[in-house]
């Protein structure tokens, strides 16, 4: 037997373990520094009340025979879907039906799974730097051929530099790709595409036949008008674009997993509906996301829930601007913060390149930051933070911080 030797091409998540092991290899010298996390990527503040109330209310159900649920839609509960097509589309003046949503576990199994419709030699295009889940589900299914350590790139995926120097506005590809990655607001970055920039790669899709892989986990984090919340609010995205939405970061879900895929029926390929792939594919795979969760995940759109998460939402978003805010002061060039948890903070001169300035942080100011050279070669010179925090350690954090590179 021959085992799938795509794996043996990834490189290891070197990442997080790199940041994991100079944390610990400065701790074990300095048992007496009180480090401040602003790498984590994950949120910190509890679920709120409305979903908790939805949550016990659906564990009693489970209690009682008549009320008892056992296998679910595969797609997903009618009631979470149909709250998610009124709230997050038809409100938004958007006409996406709730058959169109496929309820989920989360929106980075989806991301990774979504690949199983796509041909093996279909040409995948990334920004960079990226969410490493676009790249790494490609390279198990085949389609990124060979990793070279010299560049920090695969020889068969396209790179979309987005950087400082375009404004992290990816250009449109250059040589022809079939599956386009655009994340809004993005991670790392934390930044976003407009509404007029983000048509640009409709109408570019629509054009070539490519497909737009939209994650819209952040989009709760928008705050600017001419920032779409979802890539369907762009005219022309029904027909070449797949969308993945989380409750996540939106409501703290990352513990109790839900999530979602929109695939609009009118996104056909070779006259076949990529919304029926990907219903034969989960009724196949997927077994639906748990009706406790799903009835919790619901509750966000009841008033109460809905002005409940967004109190946490503005807490993160308070701490983006404490971030923001410090950083700057100290004459640092910073981007996202505004419509994002992340904020993407560009080196200053003479500083040394993003591991060093991790390293500079770490040791100087008790800090753990995230060097953005592990998200892509393009993220090289930056590093980033979250606001994902306690706000009384971000302040903490951004004032060791001011300390230490003001003078
Ligand atoms: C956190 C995150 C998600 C959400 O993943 P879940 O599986 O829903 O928790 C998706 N995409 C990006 C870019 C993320 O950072």
């Amino acid at each position: 037997m021959n085992l799938n030797e795509n794996f043996q091409k990834l490189p290891g998540s070197y990442l997080f373990s790199e940041v994991a092991h100079r944390l610990a290899a400065y701790q074990a010298e300095h048992p007496e520094a009180k480090m401040i996390k602003l790498g984590i990527g994950d949120v910190t503040r509890p679920l709120v009340p409305a979903v908790i109330d939805a949550m016990h209310a659906a564990v009693e159900e489970m209690a009682h025979a008549e009320t008892f649920k056992g296998y679910g839609p595969e797609q997903g509960y009618e009631f979470l879907r149909a709250a998610i097509a009124e709230h997050d589309f038809a409100q938004r003046g958007v006409d996406i039906q709730a058959d169109e949503i496929f309820i989920s576990d989360g929106a980075k199994s989806d991301c990774g799974n979504i690949v199983d419709l796509f041909s093996a030699d279909n040409r995948v295009a990334v920004c960079d730097p990226v969410y490493t889940v676009y790249l790494d589900s490609n390279v198990m299914s085949g389609r990124a051929g060979e990793y070279d350590p010299q560049t920090g790139k695969w020889s068969n995926i396209y790179y979309m530099p987005t950087t400082s120097e375009n404004g992290f506005v990816p250009a449109l590809p250059t040589e022809p790709v079939d599956l386009i990655y655009i994340c809004s607001p993005g991670n790392p970055t934390g930044t976003v595409l407009t509404r007029e920039q983000l048509k640009v790669w409709v109408d570019y899709a629509n054009s070539t036949g490519a497909i737009i892989l939209f994650d819209a986990a952040y989009e709760r984090f928008v705050v600017e008008e001419n920032v779409p919340h979802t890539i369907f609010e762009v005219e022309g995205a029904k027909t070449c674009a797949i969308e993945f939405r989380s409750f996540s970061k939106t409501a703290g879900f990352t513990g109790a997993r839900c999530g979602c895929t929109v695939i609009p029926k009118a996104l056909v390929r070779d006259g076949v509906s990529l919304h029926a792939m990907w219903n034969r594919r989960q009724t196949t795979k997927f077994n639906g996301a748990s009706y406790i969760i799903q009835k919790g995940a619901a509750a966000i759109y009841t008033p109460e829930g809905e002005r409940q998460i967004m109190e946490n939402i503005a807490y993160y978003q308070r701490n983006a601007k404490v971030i923001r805010d410090g950083l700057q002061n100290c004459g640092i060039q910073v981007y996202g913060a505004v419509n994002s948890p992340y904020i993407w903070a560009k080196i200053p001169e003479g500083m040394g390149g993003s591991w060093d300035f991790f390293d500079k942080l770490l040791k100087e100011a008790n800090v753990v930051t995230t060097p953005g050279a592990g998200f892509g070669p393009s993220g090289e010179g930056y590093i980033r933070l979250t606001a994902f925090g306690d706000a009384e350690a971000t302040k903490e954090a951004v004032a060791r911080i001011e300390r230490l590179l003001k003078n």
